[in-house]
C-alpha cells in the first residue's frame, strides 16, 4: 500500500520515498532530521562531515553518513536514490566566526556546487537551499532603525563578506538549474535561527545562545557582569527553530516559491542590548554591563520583510522571542549543568 504525505498545498511524496539531509549533526538539519522522522517518513539519509558521536542529534532509524561534501564522490555518494535533498551543510557560525573565517565561509560554495550537480544527476524532484539574510545588500543595513529587508533588496548586490557572497552564488546556482535544467528547487532566507540544540559555547554560537550563556555564567560563578559585542544597539530579529523547521517543508513543497528565494525569519525587531535585558528577566539577575567596541557586531540593523511569504504561504514565523528564549534558557542552563557536572554536552 502507498502512503502519502499531505500538508497545505496536497499530495506530494510517499512516505517511504528517499529525503537526503545535509549538515545533519548540526543545529537545524538535525532538527529537520526529527522532523520527518516523527512524521513517519522511512527513507531519511542525514549527512554531515563531523564525526558520528559528534553530532547534536542523532535520530534513531535514520541513515547516517559522516562524510565531506565538498569532495564531488562524496556529494555523488549522498544523493543516489534522491527524491528531496536539503541541503544544510555550511562552514558557519555567528558574527565571530563568519567576520574572521571568510575563506572558510566562501569554501562552502563546494558544497553546494557539487550536491546540486549530483542531485540533477541522480533525478532528484526537489532540491532545498538555506540561504542568509547575510546575502542581502549591507549599504540598507547601516542604521539600527534600518527597514526591514525585502526579497529584491539582495541587488544590487554587496552581500557580507564571505559567507554572504557565497549564499547569494549558491541561490544563482539553484536559479539557474531551474532555469536551464528543470530541476526544481527552493531557496530560504534564514534570518538569525536559535532554539536548543544549537551551538552555544566555543566560538561559533549566534547571540541568542551566547547571552544566555553569559548570563547562566554570569549567575554561576558570581560574576554578576556581561561582556555586550559592541555597543549593544545592533539591532536583529530572531527565528525560532520550530518555525524554521515548519517554513522549510511549506517552502519546498509549494509551487510558487520555485527558484524563488524567500525569508524565512520573523519580524520582531530587538536591539542586544535589550535581548540581554530579556535574559536577564528570565534568569531572573540583574547584571553589570561592559562593552568591547571592537568584537565583531555585523550590520547595524536587520530585520525580516514577511510580507511576500505572508503573501505565498499565508504563514510567517510567529513564536514571540520571549516564548522561545525562555526555553532556549532553560536548555543551555541545563546543558551548562551537566557539563560542569562533566557529563557529555551536545558539542563535546
Ligand atoms: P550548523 O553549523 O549547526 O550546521 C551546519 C553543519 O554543516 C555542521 O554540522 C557542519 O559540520 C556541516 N558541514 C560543514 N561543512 C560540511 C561539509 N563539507 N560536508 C558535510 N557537512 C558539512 O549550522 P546551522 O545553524 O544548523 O545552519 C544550517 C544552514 O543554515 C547553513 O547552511 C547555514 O549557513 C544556514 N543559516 C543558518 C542561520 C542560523 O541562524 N543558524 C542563518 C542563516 C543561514
Amino acid at each position: 500500500m502507498e502512503y502519502v504525505y499531505f500538508n497545505a498545498y496536497g499530495r506530494y511524496k510517499g512516505m517511504d520515498d528517499q529525503i537526503v539531509i545535509t549538515g545533519a549533526g548540526g543545529f537545524i538539519a538535525g532538527a529537520l532530521t526529527r522532523h520527518f522522522h516523527n512524521r513517519g517518513f522511512t527513507r531519511i539519509r542525514a549527512i554531515d562531515r563531523k564525526p558520528l558521536p559528534e553530532w547534536y542529534q542523532r535520530v534513531e532509524g535514520v541513515e547516517c553518513l559522516s562524510m565531506d561534501l565538498s569532495e564531488k564522490e562524496n556529494a555523488t555518494r549522498a544523493v543516489e536514490g534522491a527524491v528531496e535533498v536539503y541541503n544544510l551543510a555550511a562552514d558557519m557560525g555567528g558574527m565571530g566566526f563568519i567576520e574572521r573565517f571568510r575563506v572558510e565561509c566562501l569554501r562552502s560554495i563546494l558544497i553546494n556546487t557539487h550536491l546540486i550537480e549530483a542531485a540533477w544527476r541522480a533525478g532528484a524532484r526537489r532540491y532545498f537551499f538555506s540561504s542568509s539574510a547575510c546575502a542581502y545588500n549591507t549599504d540598507l543595513q547601516k542604521d539600527p532603525r534600518s527597514r526591514a529587508l525585502k526579497e529584491s533588496d539582495a541587488y544590487p548586490a554587496m552581500a557580507e563578506r564571505g559567507y554572504g557572497w557565497e549564499k547569494l552564488i549558491s541561490e544563482m546556482f539553484c536559479q539557474e538549474y531551474w532555469a536551464e535544467r528543470g530541476l526544481e528547487t527552493h531557496i530560504a532566507r534564514f534570518h538569525n535561527i536559535y532554539g536548543p540544540h544549537g551551538t552555544w559555547f566555543g566560538g561559533r554560537e549566534k547571540a541568542p545562545a551566547a547571552v544566555c550563556r553569559k548570563v547562566i555564567e554570569a549567575k554561576d560563578t558570581g560574576g554578576m557582569s556581561i561582556e555586550i559585542w559592541g555597543d549593544g544597539t545592533q539591532a536583529r530579529s530572531f527565528c525560532f527553530i520550530d518555525d524554521c523547521i515548519a517554513g522549510i517543508d511549506k517552502i519546498m513543497h509549494c509551487d510558487a516559491l520555485i527558484a524563488t528565494p524567500v525569508n524565512l525569519g520573523s519580524c520582531e525587531l530587538i536591539s542586544i542590548n535589550d535581548l540581554v535585558a530579556m535574559v536577564e528577566e528570565i534568569a531572573g539577575v540583574k547584571l553589570r554591563r561592559t562593552y568591547d567596541p571592537d568584537a565583531p557586531k555585523g550590520v547595524a540593523g536587520r530585520n525580516s520583510d514577511n510580507r511576500f511569504i505572508r503573501e505565498v504561504l499565508g504563514w510567517e514565523p510567529m513564536t514571540p522571542l520571549r516564548t522561545g528564549m525562555e526555553r532556549t534558557y532553560e536548555w543551555i542552563e541545563q546543558q551548562y549543568a551537566d557539563r560542569k557536572a562533566g557529563k557529555r554536552v551536545v558539542q563535546d
